[in-house]
């Protein structure tokens, strides 16, 4: 759509590339679901390395991902605890309630980052009485949270307290190599403490569809069962993933540049005094702002904004989120920062 706007209401507006669209064109291609497709084979393959784990399976969507692992993980009445902000929580339908029957239990974290003693004290002791504590969820980096990065401490802590209480744990790994690519330390390093860890291809790595959820081999099996009951199983889907393919070798260092785009976003943001950056820090490529002392709304701002030819999402009453992502370089950041103080300035 936008056309010649400057978008960053996601790094999911991304499109592919003529020559991500080329390596789709001449994908190989089988039939997926009878494990005949090379190339649907090769990135499931391709990304359980990355992750360290023995199996991947190529999902639609990340939101299938999550949905799918907490379908394995746990039964009807049983307990996720996660941050509050968490993308099981906010944004998929209420899946996690009408998929797997699980309740969530949310933690009060800090930019969508919780402590190991938060987990800890929300292990409830086993009763009768108490639905039972299974899984603990950890988004990295974390949305809503900000674009935080999970410390690998921090991760490895949660790990160790989640093994000590019996739970199972699962990564929402959306936006993991955003994190990888910032910290340095290695995704399967990340990924370790997990029994299920996923990545999206069609955020910040540019492809149009798809993700892959990695995990032991007996939980890739049972993830392809509900993959078929959930209709997520395709055909030639091949040329779905020669985009993912060819993400992870060019598309995966530059998300610094997203970064390095966001933090100059956001120095623009700090420097009209009208707005707030709503974060303490920029770890990757999510910029949240609060825009009450304009005395306008985020929707209002929102659409002054795209008079400007800046699209920048309102994500409510008066908080908006700008997201960098592979179709927007410095050039349109500094058209966005004009356009915030042409908007919220004079
Ligand atoms: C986008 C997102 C998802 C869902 O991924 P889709 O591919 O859009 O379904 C899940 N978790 C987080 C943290 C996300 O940002």
């Amino acid at each position: 759509m936008p056309g010649n706007h400057v978008d960053l209401r996601s790094d999911t507006v991304t499109r592919p590339t003529a020559a991500m669209r080329q390596a789709m064109a001449e994908a190989e291609v089988g039939d997926e679901q009878r494990g005949e497709d090379p190339t649907v084979n090769a990135l499931q393959a391709r990304v359980a390395v990355m992750l360290g784990k023995e199996a991947g399976v190529f999902l639609p969507s990340g939101s299938m991902c999550n949905e799918i692992a907490l379908l394995v993980h746990c039964r009807p009445g049983e307990e996720v605890i996660s941050d509050r902000t968490a993308h099981i929580i906010t944004s998929e339908g209420g899946g996690p309630a009408a998929l797997a029957g699980a309740m969530v239990r949310p933690l009060d974290g800090e930019a969508g980052v919780y402590s190991p003693e938060q987990l800890a004290d929300a292990v409830r002791a086993v009763s009768r009485y108490a639905p039972r504590s299974r899984l603990a969820v950890v988004e990295q980096t974390s949305n809503q949270g900000g674009g935080t990065i999970w410390p690998l401490e921090t991760i490895e802590a949660v790990g160790e307290t989640a093994r000590a209480h019996g739970l199972l744990l699962h990564m929402d790994g959306a936006r993991l190599l955003n994190a990888v690519v910032e910290s340095g330390v290695d995704a399967a390093r990340y990924a370790a403490p997990f029994d299920s860890v996923w990545v999206d291809f069609s955020k910040g790595l540019g492809c149009p569809v798809g993700a892959v959820l990695a995990g032991s081999a007996e939980f890739i099996e049972a993830a392809w069962q509900w993959k078929q009951r959930l209709g997520g199983s395709m055909r030639q889907s091949g040329i779905l993933a020669a985009a993912g393919l060819y993400a992870l070798d060019h598309n995966v260092a530059r998300l610094a540049e997203d970064h390095a785009n966001a933090r100059s976003l956001a120095d623009k943001v700090r420097a009209l005094p009208q707005l707030t950056l709503d974060q303490s820090r920029v770890d990757s490529n999510l910029v949240f702002f609060d825009c009450a002392d304009t005395g306008l709304s985020a929707s209002d701002l929102s659409d002054a904004l795209r008079a400007k030819g800046v699209l920048i999402g309102a994500m409510s009453r008066h908080r908006l989120r700008a997201v960098t992502h592979l179709d927007v370089d410095a050039a349109a950041v500094d058209a966005a920062g004009e356009a915030l103080e042409a908007v919220v300035g004079g």
